[in-house]
Parts: C-alpha cells; structure tokens; sequence
C-alpha cells in the first residue's frame, strides 16, 4: 500500500520557446511522414484481420496517418480465446504487480511517450497541442496513478474480525473477460475503460473508436512497453455490430465498460438483456453516455467569468466533449452586454489545422460529425424562433471546419435547446429576470441528460436554491466556473439518467464495478457442540 494520493500530471503550457513545443513539433512532423498501420492485438500476436480501413486526420482530408486492420468475427472469437486463456495466471497476479505495470505505463506517458500521445491526438483526433496535453497526457496519467491508489485502499478496506476469528476480503476479478468500448474524443477515456478492468485482475477485449485509432495503438503500445502480458488486453478494432455480435453472445461476457453515445448503449443494454440467460454470471454494465450541458446566469453573475465560461465551455475541442455548454440561461438584463463580449470573443477564435498554434479550433471528427452538425445550423438559419448571434458556417474543403457558433433561441424547448448536438454550437435562451426559480425547474426537465451543468451568480441565496432545484440535473455541478474540464482525483466524473450508469470515471466507485468481493471468515476456535446455551434447563 502506498502513501497518500499521487500528485496530478502537471500540464505543460507549450508556450514560445518551450521545450515541450520543440518536441511536440518535431513528434507531429515525424508521425506525418511515417504512416502507421494498425494491427489487431490478440495475445501476443499482431494481426492483419480482414481489410483495412484508411486513418485520416479530421483537418486535412489529403493527410493519410495509415491504416488499420479489421477484425473478422473469427478473430473476435480469438480475441477472447486469448482473453480467457490470460485469464487466470492474470488473476492471479498480485495487485501489487499489477498495480506496478499501470504506474510505469504513467511514467512513459508522463516522461519519454508524451509527445508520441499528444502528437497522435492532434494529428488523428483534431485537438490542438493544449486540449491533448490536457486529455492524453494528463488526465491518463492521472487516471492510471489514480486507479493503482484507489485499488490498493479498496483491496486494504479493514473487516472488524472478532476475537477468534480472522475476517478477510479478497477482491477477485470478474468471472469471465471484459468488453471495453471507447468513444473517439478522449484518448484518456481509451486508455481508461480497458486499464481499470486489467488493474483488477479482469482480461479485456477493447474495441477502440473508428476515429480514434492512431491514438488508440500508441495506449496499447504504451501498455506493452510498461510490460502488460500477452492478452491481458486484447486491442481488435472492427466493425462495431459484428465485434459485439460475437462478444455479447458468449457466456463469459462478464462486464461492459463503455463511454459513447445513449443510443449505442441503450443497444448493447438491450442486446445484454435478450442474452441474459446464457450468461454464466449476471454481466456488470457501466455506460457513460450523452449530455446537454447547461449553464445558467443569475443577474448577479460576474459577465467576464460567465462570457469565458461559454466560450471555454462551449468551443474548446469544436464542442465535442460529452461535457460541453450547449445550452445557456441568461437573464434579460444581462443579455445585451454578455452578447457583445461573447461576439468580441468569438470573432478572435481561429478555426484550422492544430498544428498551427495559433489556432483555438480543430476540425470536427468526421464527415458524419459534420453533416449532423450542419442540419443544426441549417435549423438554426431558417427557424424564425432562432437567430444566429455568430458563426454558422462550415468548410469541408481542406477538413471538416465548423465556425463556433452562437444562436438565440426564443423557445427554451426547441431542438437547439434539447438535443446532443456534440459540436461547437451554443444556444442560448433569455428569461425574465424575475423568473430565475422557474428557469431552474425548466432545466431540470428540458432534456433527458443529467451530466454537466453549471451556475453563475455573485447571490448566495440564488446559488443555493439552483444547487437544490438542480441536485439531479447534473452528475457534475460547477459554481461559478465552465462545465468541462474535470480533473481526475478531483472531479470524479460521469451522470445520471440518460447520461450513464454514473459510475464515476476516476474514482473508487468506478473500480468497484470490476470486482466480485469474495469474504473469507477464518474461525480459529470452531463451535464443537451444536447446543446452544439458551436450550439448557433452567
Ligand atoms: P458513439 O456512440 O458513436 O461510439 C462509441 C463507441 O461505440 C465506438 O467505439 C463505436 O465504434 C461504438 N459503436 C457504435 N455503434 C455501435 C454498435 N451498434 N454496437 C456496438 N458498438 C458501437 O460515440 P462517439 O461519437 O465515439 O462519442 C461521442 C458520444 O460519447 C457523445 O454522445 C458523448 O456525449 C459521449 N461521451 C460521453 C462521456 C461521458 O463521460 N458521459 C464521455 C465521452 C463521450
């Protein structure tokens, strides 16, 4: 057992002059000229599936990063041969060395693999050099330190053992092998959904995001540097329905670690469901889902903290992150002001290739990203109940560029207002000052998610009726500060209702979903009489 908590990653800032600028640049020019071609891992072979599909950057469609193999369902059904087979000498392995494998995976990342990481997510994902610092440098260092301490507190957690007796627990794996599907827009949640299993002594399939491959097999390189055995993870990119099609149908699935869109995961739900009875063991199914992230201004709100908060909130990674400000309650009297600061702000945002530094924006992930993203600003032209305060426009020239865009909505139940859009698009609704409880009633039941959400307001009476009336709107609440952006240790993070299982991603109530505890009751003086006193005459 180690001390106390580890410290965060620090994040580099990647200013002029600074070395980690001179690295990351000189790691992106190498990953563009050396195409990578991605295998399937499965135990320890590297294999070339059947097929490939091209790996693109998002910002420039001319730019091949590589290829990738696809997996066929026989190569699944190898993949958790491998899995099983794994399975018990991983099992076995103690936590601390198991523990020891995931801080050294930290240490390569934090140190010498940085920039390879980094320089992946920017290339492959659209993330500029601040945005994949911040996810696949830091927060998967962070997560995998992180999940070695809280698993080792949880293996540590005391039982009151009686005098006579030796009570103990044993945090076994689950009985059969995890299925870990990831979404593209983080890197660290990639590296985590398959690491927190493994941690605990699980073997895994991981089934990376399509958009997010280049990154996807740096992880799995990063894991097998820091000496993970053969097929403890097994990495099998792949069409998604035929890869869960085989997964889900074998009686040893016995968990689910998925982050992606409400839709995918009420499928697989679903599909578990029909299955349920061929299961060896009931599956654990952990889902973190869609959003709607909200903010909403009392009249005492600081303008300043509130227009950054959007603009952060709403823009950083082209709006793509699940907790992303996408709909925006703001007060009549302070909408004329916050409008100008906002366009002020926006109209200095640069959209294009994050390689170029000064760029605040990407492009968004794909061509389906794009077109979705652009039946909202479609809607957004046309509807007399909007108008479009700045931006609207995309360009799929060179990638797919969208302009941050910000729209006024005059109905708090329009589409603009209520759905995922998961990109760089804020709506914004004005409410009558004096109806701030009312508005907080309305959000809490404008949508079916309940992630991220945040409030802002200088009023400490405001500030606790919004933290009462909003208690299950958000699985995240933020006072007075953007809803994106938490750290892990810090923020334990994930929601509630059609946003996920809540099972919160960098923390102890995650782990606990990959253990099956076992009891062990040592009786050093066992009962040799079965009478108990009380049948004795009086
Ligand atoms: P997605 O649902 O399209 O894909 C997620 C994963 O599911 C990918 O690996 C994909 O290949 C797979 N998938 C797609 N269709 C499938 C099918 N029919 N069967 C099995 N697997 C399938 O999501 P995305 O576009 O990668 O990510 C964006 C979504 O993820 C957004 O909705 C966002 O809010 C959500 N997200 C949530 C969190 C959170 O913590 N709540 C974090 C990140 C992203």
């Amino acid at each position: 057992m180690q001390g106390g908590p580890p410290a965060n990653e620090p994040v580099l800032q990647y200013g002029p002059g600074s070395p980690e600028r001179r690295e990351l640049r000189a790691e992106i020019a190498r990953q563009s000229q050396a195409p990578v071609h991605v295998r399937l891992r499965i135990g320890a072979d590297a294999l070339d599936g059947e097929g490939t599909v091209p790996v693109r950057s998002p910002h420039r469609h001319a730019q091949g990063l590589g290829e990738a193999a696809q997996a066929s369902a026989a190569d699944v059904r190898s993949a958790i041969a491998a899995a099983l087979e794994a399975r018990s000498s991983w099992a076995a392995t103690d936590l601390a060395t198991r523990a020891r494998i995931f801080r050294r995976a930290a240490e390569l990342l934090a140190g010498p693999r940085r920039q390879r990481l980094n320089a992946a997510t920017l290339l492959g994902q659209s993330k500029t050099p601040y945005q994949a610092e911040i996810d696949s440098a830091c927060e998967l260092a962070d997560f995998l330190r992180f999940n070695a301490y809280y698993a080792e507190r949880l293996a540590d957690e005391p039982l009151i053992s009686p005098e006579g007796v030796n009570n103990s627990l044993d945090l076994r794996p689950l009985d059969g092998f995890v299925y870990a599907v990831t979404p593209f827009n983080f890197t660290a949640i990639a590296g985590n959904l398959p690491s927190v299993p493994a941690l605990l002594g699980n073997t895994v399939l991981w089934k990376p995001s399509p958009s997010a491959l280049l990154s996807a097999h740096h992880i799995f390189e990063l894991f097998r540097e820091a000496g993970l055995p053969p097929g403890v993870i097994n990495l099998v990119p792949g069409d998604a329905e035929l890869v869960t099609r085989e997964v889900l149908s074998h009686r040893d699935f016995a968990a689910l670690h998925f982050t992606g869109s409400s839709a995918v995961f009420d499928q697989l739900f679903r599909r578990v469901g029909e299955n349920v009875a061929g299961y060896r063991a009931y599956p654990r199914l952990v889902g973190e889902t869609g959003g709607k992230d909200f903010i909403v201004a009392h009249s005492s709100a600081e303008l300043d903290a509130l227009a950054v908060a959007i603009v952060r909130g709403g823009f950083e990674y082209q709006g793509q992150k699940c907790s992303a400000a996408s709909r925006v309650y703001v007060p009549a009297s302070l909408w004329k002001p916050l409008e100008a600061k906002l366009v002020e702000m926006v109209v200095q945002i640069r959209v294009g290739d994050p390689a170029d530094f000064t760029n605040f924006m990407g492009a968004v992930i794909n061509q389906s990203a794009f077109e979705r993203i652009g039946r909202y600003l479609a809607m957004a032209e046309k509807d007399p109940a909007c108008r479009v305060v700045t931006g609207g426009r995309q360009s799929a020239e060179d990638g797919w560029f969208v302009e941050p865009t910000i729209v006024l909505v005059t109905d708090p139940g329009h589409a603009l207002m209520t759905e995922e859009i998961f990109g760089p698009v804020v709506a914004v609704y004005v409410y009558a000052d004096d109806r701030f409880s009312e508005i907080l009633s309305e959000i809490d039941a404008a949508t079916p998610y309940a992630l991220t959400g945040a409030v802002f307001a200088r009023d400490a009476a405001a500030l606790a009726k919004a933290d009462r009336k909003l208690r299950f709107a958000a699985g995240n609440f933020y006072v007075n500060d953007k809803p994106t952006g938490a750290v892990v240790g810090q923020q334990p993070f994930g929601g509630s209702r059609r946003s996920g299982t809540n099972d919160k991603a960098g923390a102890a109530f995650n782990l606990l979903r990959f253990v099956s505890p076992r009891v062990r009751k040592v009786t050093l003086e066992p009962a040799r009489d079965f009478r108990y006193p009380f049948l004795l005459p009086d």
